[in-house]
């Protein structure tokens, strides 16, 4: 089966969170359950760094209004198609947002530019080549679906995965006209959104199946609670909704084998963990001590309850424990982490940056992850701390929720807790939380038993992949 994957992320080339994780590990497993997989992504400058000259594949006079290239180029084991067009993506800055953070302004424009191109090659622009199915990810290329359905490919299966529903691509409706789609395509059925246009929800309605990233928020995003205003149609579109776990990349993420690590570990030999303790102690400037050390790999926002943290530190650092803080977001909450750092030197210690070697060296080592979220699509930090040997602190939502079993009395007994939950989020369960971290860190081989769980799960793309492969079947005629 051949399938077309359009996306606006994909790890090694770029990535600001679990989408480009998701993007770059799903076509190696998916290609076990035989279906090859071609990625379109934009030519962000270290997309077009990596990929040298590649093969030209088409050239757009105009493509809403700017010259383009599809380049195809193969990276590792990926097989890519990049949209070159070095007014649209050739900027500094993030793939959505300029230096300082601002949404970039035709950021409307970029995407359904990538969009446009993602149903043009369903529709056959590519000699020789034509996709069986059509997978969008998220709002930046859920409008190829749109596209699709409204023009030459429509017959072509479609699907979407929402990866996190916050995001939904809305913008005014007097782009509608600069879309090129027909007047049909307005309206409730079509990309209309509240009176504006949404490239997620186009996606929704347009797409054969839906899917999202666990079971239990495939359930939430269909509550008026978490549906973020798309409730309604995700019930009525309920039948075509699928929760598939994300699976994460054991090549990449295997304690054993890791090259980044200070040090390699495996579950027989957990000791191996503590040069790593040790770099976080001195990278931190923490004190080196055997008081629990946890850790915090995160953007740091309100959907990840990094206020509530900030507000749970006093009690973390009453408690003994201590905290390597590794993120970047918001800027308020950004200032108030590194104020905790200097309040408590040696306590609490903060990376304002985005580091990939530093965060598989902090999984390595620290004692416990936290993770507050609000809502929590999948979450791919808890999935490489329990392989890592570090305990996920979490709220129990999402996929949270589906992956951590916590340490309740039964659990520990039978052997088969792997973390700590609460809920409902909030300070008061983060407390607490933090508080049955601490004590059951005392209880050593309590402690170890729940490692060892969680190093033993399975969470590789295997199962996930094939639930992929038997949807796009599926859908095929
Ligand atoms: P989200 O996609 O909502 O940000 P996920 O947990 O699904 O959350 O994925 C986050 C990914 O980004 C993980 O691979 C995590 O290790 C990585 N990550 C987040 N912040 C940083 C950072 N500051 N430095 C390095 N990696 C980070």
């Amino acid at each position: 089966m051949k399938l077309l994957s359009v996306a606006s992320e994909i790890f090694p080339l770029i990535k600001t969170g679990g989408l480009a994780d998701v993007v770059g590990a799903l076509p190696l497993a998916l290609a076990k359950e035989d279906v090859a997989t071609r990625t379109l992504i934009p030519g962000y400058p270290s997309v077009m760094a990596r990929i040298g000259k590649g093969k030209k594949l088409h050239h757009y006079d105009s493509l809403f209004g700017e010259a383009a290239t599809l380049i195809s180029a193969k990276v590792g084991d990926l097989d890519l198609i990049i949209l070159d067009c070095p007014p649209f993506f050739g900027r500094a800055g993030g793939p959505y947002d300029d230096m300082a953070g601002n949404g970039w302004p035709d950021n409307w424009r970029r995407f359904a530019a990538l969009s446009r191109a993602g149903a043009d090659i369903a529709a056959g622009l590519l000699k020789g080549w034509l996709p069986d199915v059509v997978h969008a990810h998220d709002w930046q290329a859920a409008m190829t679906l749109a596209y699709m359905r409204f023009g030459a490919a429509h017959a072509v299966p479609k699907v979407v995965t929402i990866h996190n529903l916050a995001f939904q691509g809305r913008f005014d409706a007097a782009i509608f006209d600069a879309l090129g789609l027909p007047p049909e395509a307005w309206g409730m059925d079509g990309v209309e959104y509240y009176g504006g246009t949404g490239f997620l929800k186009a996606g929704l309605v347009s797409a054969d199946a839906i899917t999202t990233v666990s079971p239990t928020y495939a359930q939430e995003i269909r509550s008026t609670a978490d549906g973020m205003g798309l409730d309604g149609l995700l019930v009525g579109r309920g039948d075509r909704l699928h929760g598939i776990l994300n699976g994460i990349d054991t090549a990449a993420w295997t304690p054993a084998t890791d090259p980044l690590l200070v040090k390699s570990f495996s579950s027989r030999a957990l000791s191996g963990r503590s040069a790593n303790r040790r770099h976080i102690e001195r990278s931190f400037g923490l004190d080196k001590d055997d008081s629990p050390l946890f850790i915090v790999v995160s953007r740091l926002t309100w959907q990840k309850g990094m206020d509530m943290l900030v507000d749970a530190l006093d009690h973390l650092v009453a408690l003994g424990g201590k905290l390597a803080v590794l993120g970047s977001g918001d800027h308020p909450l950004e200032g108030a982490f590194l104020a905790a750092a200097e309040r408590y030197r040696g306590r609490v210690g903060v990376h304002i940056g985005y580091d990939e070697p530093l965060s598989h060296v902090m999984q390595a080592g620290g004692d416990a992850i936290l993770i507050p979220s609000r809502f929590e699509p999948c979450g791919l930090t808890q999935l490489y701390a329990l392989r890592y040997g570090c305990v996920p602190v979490v709220a129990r939502v999402g996929g949270l929720a589906d992956t951590v079993i916590d340490a309740n009395e039964a659990a520990l007994g039978a052997g088969v807790a792997t973390g700590i939950q609460f809920a409902p989020p909030g300070p008061v369960g983060l407390k607490r939380a933090i508080e049955r971290a601490v004590i059951l860190y005392a209880d050593k081989p309590s402690w170890a038993s729940m490692q060892r769980a969680g190093m033993a799960a399975d969470f590789s793309w295997n199962k996930s992949a094939a639930r992929y492969a038997a949807l796009y079947k599926s859908l095929m005629p």
